[in-house]
């Protein structure tokens, strides 16, 4: 990587706030330029080898090509498929889940187990409700991290951010008019912060400059006791789609 492409690389991810994991990469040979808002020569030495993060024409096959059959991380291990995103590359609407399950594993895609048929629901029911015609493929799903995590862990901060770098690329190949992050670990890679689903969930906030709502992971819904919970859900998810397709 050139010194040019590193520089551009550490302000785009500024901008995106996640700055740390670009410090990881391999900047030990660069020269700190005067203006660089990171101390190069302080970064850490390289653990994984990323590519570009926002070519020039930049598309979904592009992300899914770079991605490749990755091993960046220790994810890759117990991984049978990588699952990268389902639904229609032009949607308004993005849902961005924590990461797969076995179903998720087994067949490439994302929100396919009983979470996923619950989102599956969510969707289409609260919609057809307000009146609006809308199915899940007119909607993108996807998650921040492209492999299970073992017994369905949350995945580790460092396997986010690895693999941030691809969600923030199909968020930004897509440019939704809103995104729906399911659950904390979404919120956390998406918008950043310590608060939990509770105290974001309802509001809208922004990832760049795209909208974005938080509410409750389906798998948390799909608990008997989360009654109120689900009641809040169907709002949150409401007022998302009243904001995207109004
Ligand atoms: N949970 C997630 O967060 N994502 C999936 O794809 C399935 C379950």
């Amino acid at each position: 990587m050139s010194p040019d492409d590193l520089r551009q690389r550490i302000e785009y991810f500024k901008d995106l706030g996640v700055k740390e994991l670009y410090r990881r990469e391999s900047v030990a040979s660069v020269a700190p330029a005067a203006e660089s808002p990171v101390p190069v020569a302080a970064a850490l030495p390289v653990t994984v080898e990323l590519p570009s993060l926002a070519p020039v024409g930049d598309t979904l096959v592009q992300i899914g090509q770079d991605i490749g059959e990755c091993t960046r991380c220790g994810l890759h291990k117990g991984r049978n498929k990588i699952v990268f995103g389902d639904g229609n590359p032009q949607a308004q609407l993005v849902f961005v889940g924590e990461g797969p399950g076995a179903d998720e594993d087994t067949q490439g895609i994302p929100f396919v187990g009983r979470a996923g048929q619950l989102l599956t629901q969510m969707i289409e029911g609260t919609a057809k409700k307000e009146g609006i015609q809308l199915m899940r493929s007119d909607v993108y799903i996807c998650n921040v991290v492209k492999c299970r995590p073992p017994e369905n862990r949350t995945p580790e901060p460092q396997e986010m951010e690895i693999c941030g770098q691809f969600l923030f690329r199909q968020l930004q190949v897509i440019r939704p008019k809103a995104i729906c992050a399911l659950g904390s670990t979404a919120a956390k890679a998406l918008i950043g912060g310590k608060d939990g689903v509770t105290k974001l969930r309802g509001k809208w906030h922004k990832w760049h400059d795209i909208p974005l709502i938080v509410t409750y992971h389906p798998s948390y819904l799909l608990r008997a006791y989360n009654v109120e919970a689900k009641r809040e859900a169907w709002e949150d998810l409401k007022k998302a789609l009243h904001f995207v397709y109004d």
